[in-house]
């Protein structure tokens, strides 16, 4: 059976309260949920936090949802696309807490983000190998483009796995849980942006290759490694985040 907005629910109260546990949610806090299904998080978290917005993009769900939790008087069921909802239309700060759609785990992590300032924490269960890519450290397997750019705004961390047979019906793959404390600014600084993901993107399209070569289509390549004192021989997922904003600060002054 096709399965509309990647609906897998989570039943076990002991992983629930897990999550909620590793968001830290307190009696002071709003916290956000993206998809919460038939509810089985949501009543969870409306008794551990000030209030919660639960936003749903399932018309049918919503209806449900509306009754399963209607004894609550402190859950807010929004029905809107959480990739298109503004989220800076929320009072003050919150943190996110949610078994999310898993069809949409990369942009919606990148939705949220646009919204740093306002987000205290996120504690997200997603699939175990995006997980792993998040949250690897420089010189793993796993270390990538989404490492860097997710490392570059928060302190990602791998908390526990969840198996596929918790879920109802079972997703294809194995979950994990991530919690991310959000950087309010930037922990790096970076001159050009633009110009530094086109150094990271193209240092890993060429994974295999030597950090000299895969970035040979940059002018000065040879120069800035020297410059830097960055090993030319190393392969790109040996570089930290602070090795690339070096090495694309050099190169920048030879494009
Ligand atoms: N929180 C529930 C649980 O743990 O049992 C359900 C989690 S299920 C993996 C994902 C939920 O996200 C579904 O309820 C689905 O309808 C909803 N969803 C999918 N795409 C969405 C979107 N773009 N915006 C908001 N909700 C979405």
């Amino acid at each position: 059976m096709k399965r509309p907005f990647g609906q897998h629910f989570l039943f076990d109260p002991n992983i629930l309260k897990k999550i909620i546990k590793c968001g830290g949610v307190t009696r002071e806090d709003t916290v956000v949920e993206i998809g919460p299904g038939l509810g089985t998080l949501t009543k969870f978290l409306a008794l551990s936090a000030k209030k919660v917005i639960a936003i749903e993009i399932d018309k049918r769900l919503v209806e449900k949802l509306r009754e399963i939790v209607s004894m609550h008087d402190n859950i807010e069921i929004i029905q809107a696309d959480a990739m298109k909802f503004p989220f800076d239309s929320i009072e003050g700060k919150f943190r996110v807490v949610a078994n999310i759609p898993y069809y949409i785990t990369t942009p919606l992590l990148f939705r949220l983000l646009e919204f740093r300032e306002k987000i205290q924490s996120m504690t997200l269960l997603m699939q175990k190998e995006v997980a792993k890519r998040i949250t690897a450290p420089h010189g793993s397997k796993e270390y990538g483009v989404l490492s860097i750019s997710v490392q570059m705004q928060t302190k990602p961390e791998l908390i526990f796995p969840v198996s596929r047979k918790a879920f109802l019906p079972p997703p294809d793959v194995d979950s994990a849980v991530v919690h991310f404390e959000v950087c309010p600014s930037l922990s790096f600084k970076v001159a050009n942006y633009a110009f530094f993901f086109r150094v990271v993107r193209t240092a890993f399209s060429q994974k295999r290759k030597t950090i000299a070569n895969s970035l040979k289509i940059f002018k000065g390549v040879k120069d800035a490694l020297a410059e830097t004192g960055i090993d030319p021989g190393l392969r790109p997922e040996k570089l930290s985040i602070s090795d690339y904003i070096r090495l694309a600060e050099a190169l920048s002054r030879y494009a």
